[in-house]
């Protein structure tokens, strides 16, 4: 039996989304369908990252109502948003912990005690959020322990920390005087603010306490002996991520995008970024970049695969990999078990390890 995409548009006309009152087709949310064999795939694309962090039940509801239509064998769908440049409303903003006060304006470099150990640090960042920068951090750290190196990874996201969910960490770190220990998650050591703050307290974070709030998680964890520590940038290119790149002693940085233009134009901002800093480009990763049909492994392209490679290509930067839209991959994060920790030798672990090699190597060539 056949599906065809009037079929989806018309289950989908039905999802409502509460707060507007407006189906999610008619509020342009639906981006990306593609239909391949019977297994369907898109995204929601949410207007912020506020937005898409209350929109689970309606990204369940489209999933259901398209897994309704006979003849359907799977549908996947994904949450993306567009957040605003550095900023996030209050409400959604951790406060300080007790060990990390804020310090603003400017202030000569710390020594960074924490990291005089750390061989290299690399920067994964995106010109916009919800492109799935962290997913892709998590599983490239994981990818690179799995190389035999010693990985640590921080979470730079202070307005949305996400790698306590991604890895499946829960409880507070243990805190000595000054020195906070990370926390091992699948074998490599994470921080992340949100091991710290108590989320729901909300406090405005202005650009300067990012920047501290970060350079502290830097010099007060006992990161140890690594050869690579992956940093998860915050989203966007605005003057918060710009300052950190300043801060923090970079080795190289990495930019995801999605093969959409939009994300693109973004991406070139984040190379910009970086260049105006002189932080050597190891290159950009395509993700969500095509369909993985999960019974055929066929794939197909949903957004006009290959933007990521021609932009690199007319930027100068290298083209590191895609990473295919799969239900495996969204599953995997959103349960703390990321897929390169649990299917290591499936296709979608595949596709990171092949980008970590050559990060790797990028590396071992400086
Ligand atoms: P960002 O850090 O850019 O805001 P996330 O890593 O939080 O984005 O990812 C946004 C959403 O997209 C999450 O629900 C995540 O599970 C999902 N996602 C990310 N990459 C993929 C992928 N390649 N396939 C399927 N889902 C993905």
């Amino acid at each position: 039996m056949t599906v065809d995409k009037q079929q989806i548009l018309d289950a989908l006309k039905t999802v409502i989304d509460s707060e507007s009152g407006q189906d999610i087709l008619s509020l342009g949310y639906v981006t990306g369908l593609v239909i391949k064999n019977g297994h369907i795939g898109f995204s929601l694309e949410l207007p912020d990252a506020e937005k898409a962090s209350r929109s689970e039940p309606l990204r369940a509801r489209a999933e259901q109502v398209v897994k309704a239509i006979p003849g359907v064998l799977s549908s996947t769908v994904v949450l993306t948003a567009e957040r605003p440049q550095g900023s996030t409303p209050a409400a959604a903003r951790p406060a300080l912990p007790p060990q990390m006060p804020g310090k603003q304006g400017p202030k000569p470099a710390p020594p960074l005690e924490g990291i005089k150990d750390v061989k290299a640090i690399i920067a994964i960042a995106s010109g916009k959020g919800g492109v799935g920068k962290s997913t892709t951090a998590v599983n490239l750290a994981l990818a690179l322990a799995r190389r035999g190196l010693n990985v640590g990874l921080l979470d730079a996201d202070i307005y949305g920390p996400s790698v306590p969910r991604l890895v499946g960490a829960q409880g507070k770190p243990d805190v000595a005087g000054k020195i906070i220990e990370p926390i091992i998650a699948h074998g490599i050591k994470t921080m992340s603010i949100g091991y710290l703050v108590d989320q729901e307290k909300a406090m405005v974070w202005r650009g300067p306490m990012v920047g501290s709030a970060v350079t502290q998680l830097l010099g007060d964890v006992h990161w140890g002996d690594l050869d690579i520590l992956v940093v998860d940038m915050p989203p966007g290119t605005g003057d918060a991520q710009l300052t950190l790149s300043q801060k923090v002693p970079l080795a190289g940085a990495v930019i995801v995008s999605t093969p959409q233009d939009i994300a693109l134009i973004d991406a070139r901002k984040g190379l910009a970024m970086f260049r105006q800093v002189d932080v050597p480009i190891f290159g950009i990763i395509e993700n969500m970049s095509y369909f993985l049909c999960p019974s055929c492994g066929d794939r197909a392209d949903i957004f006009g695969t290959g933007g990521a490679r021609e932009t690199a290509a007319a930027l100068g930067a290298d083209f590191l990999g895609e990473i295919p839209l799969h239900m495996d991959i969204r599953e995997t994060s959103d349960q703390g078990t990321p897929v390169v920790s649990v299917s290591p030798d499936g296709p979608q672990a595949r596709a990171y390890l092949d980008i970590a090699e050559k990060i790797a190597a990028r590396l071992s060539a400086k």
